[in-house]
């Protein structure tokens, strides 16, 4: 046995498991159809780093991801990291819905140890995939020991991101990953892992949220806010049961004075309102007295989709709204 890390590799689809007819095609392909043995395959010189084994959690479009795969994911990676011979986990996972499993993980995995999450924008049969230098840069990662205790990592086109900051920023360009006004914690600069800053918001070991006897989540919905809005939308998933609503308002966090009484009303059945941002950057901050009268909670910097995590994991413990503000504030 030599002394290389080990690094267990989880795989869920995506483009980088993704297969097109043709090499110059970029987007007429099919996600989540090459298994991890052929991903691994094709880049031997992942062995000089460390020693991986990969394993098929499931393989789908992320665009179809599910609270489910997301429990059965976030048990694996524990029980992994619990074991003493592992040192790191990567998961291969579709672009889509990468930000928001890394930011979910982030919150409910217990280990400091190494977790990265890797995909690609370009299919496995492209001409300059960029599948495979992702995937050695995502080994890489988890297997050094800078990455231990910055929660967890994504690592797409020679950069490092944090779960929490990181957004898919455009729809099919390599560079897509961004962490906007905050940055990127660090580089891969020929596969070394160079941090420069890391964040400051609780998560991983630190985390307070468990899924120790859950097996789903209280349902939380995003509700986009536009010009000419109304109540409609609110009213109708208020009516079906909803927990939690976030409300991606305009600017930071602005409410539409026709959605704002159904907001109303569903604070007034106990549903919790966060308001978020549609802006993709900034926080959202007190504004309106009303809104702060009525302890609608200030989603931070966290993106609709990532506050609707937060929300949704806050709810599993208490539906104090100050409670669940601190926790905005903290993670
Ligand atoms: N929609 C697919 C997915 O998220 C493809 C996008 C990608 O992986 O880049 O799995």
């Amino acid at each position: 046995m030599n002394t290389l890390p080990n690094i267990k590799i989880l795989a869920m689809g995506g483009t980088i498991a993704g297969s097109a007819a043709d090499d110059t095609d970029m987007t007429g392909y099919q996600a989540g159809v090459l298994s991890i043995e052929l991903l691994l395959a094709a880049i031997p010189q992942i062995k000089q780093y460390a020693n991986v084994d990969g394993q098929q959690v499931c393989d789908i479009d992320s665009c179809d991801m599910t609270e489910e795969i997301w429990f059965q994911l976030a048990a694996k990676v524990n029980t992994l990291l619990l074991d003493e011979a592992i040192d790191g986990v990567v998961i291969t996972h579709g672009t889509d819905t990468l930000e928001e499993t890394a930011y979910f993980l982030n919150l409910v995995v217990t280990s400091e140890k190494p977790v990265v999450l890797v995909g690609a924008m370009r299919p496995a049969t492209a001409m300059s995939a960029d599948g495979p230098i992702n995937l050695l840069n995502a080994v890489r990662l988890a297997a050094s020991k800078e990455a231990f205790g910055k929660g967890v990592l994504v690592a797409m086109n020679d950069e490092i991101h944090g779960a929490r900051d990181v957004t898919k920023t455009n729809t099919v360009n390599v560079s897509t990953f961004k962490a906007w006004d905050l940055g990127a914690l660090g580089y891969m600069n020929n596969g070394k892992a160079n941090f420069y800053r890391m964040t400051t918001r609780k998560h991983t070991k630190k985390s307070e949220f468990s899924l120790a006897g859950l097996t789903n989540l209280p349902q939380v919905e995003i509700v986009y806010a536009h010009a000419n809005q109304n109540r409609c939308i609110i009213d109708a998933i208020a009516r079906a049961g909803v927990k939690g609503i976030i409300y991606a308002g305009m600017g930071n966090g602005g409410i539409h004075m026709n959605a704002e009484p159904g907001l109303i009303d569903a604070a007034k059945e106990g549903i919790v309102v966060a308001r978020s941002s549609r802006c993709g950057n900034g926080c959202v901050v007190a504004s309106n007295h009303k809104w702060e009268e009525l302890q609608f909670i200030k989603a931070d910097s966290l993106n609709p989709q990532k506050a609707r995590i937060l929300l949704a994991l806050a709810l599993t413990k208490t539906k104090d709204v100050i409670e669940i503000q601190r926790m905005f504030d903290e993670y």
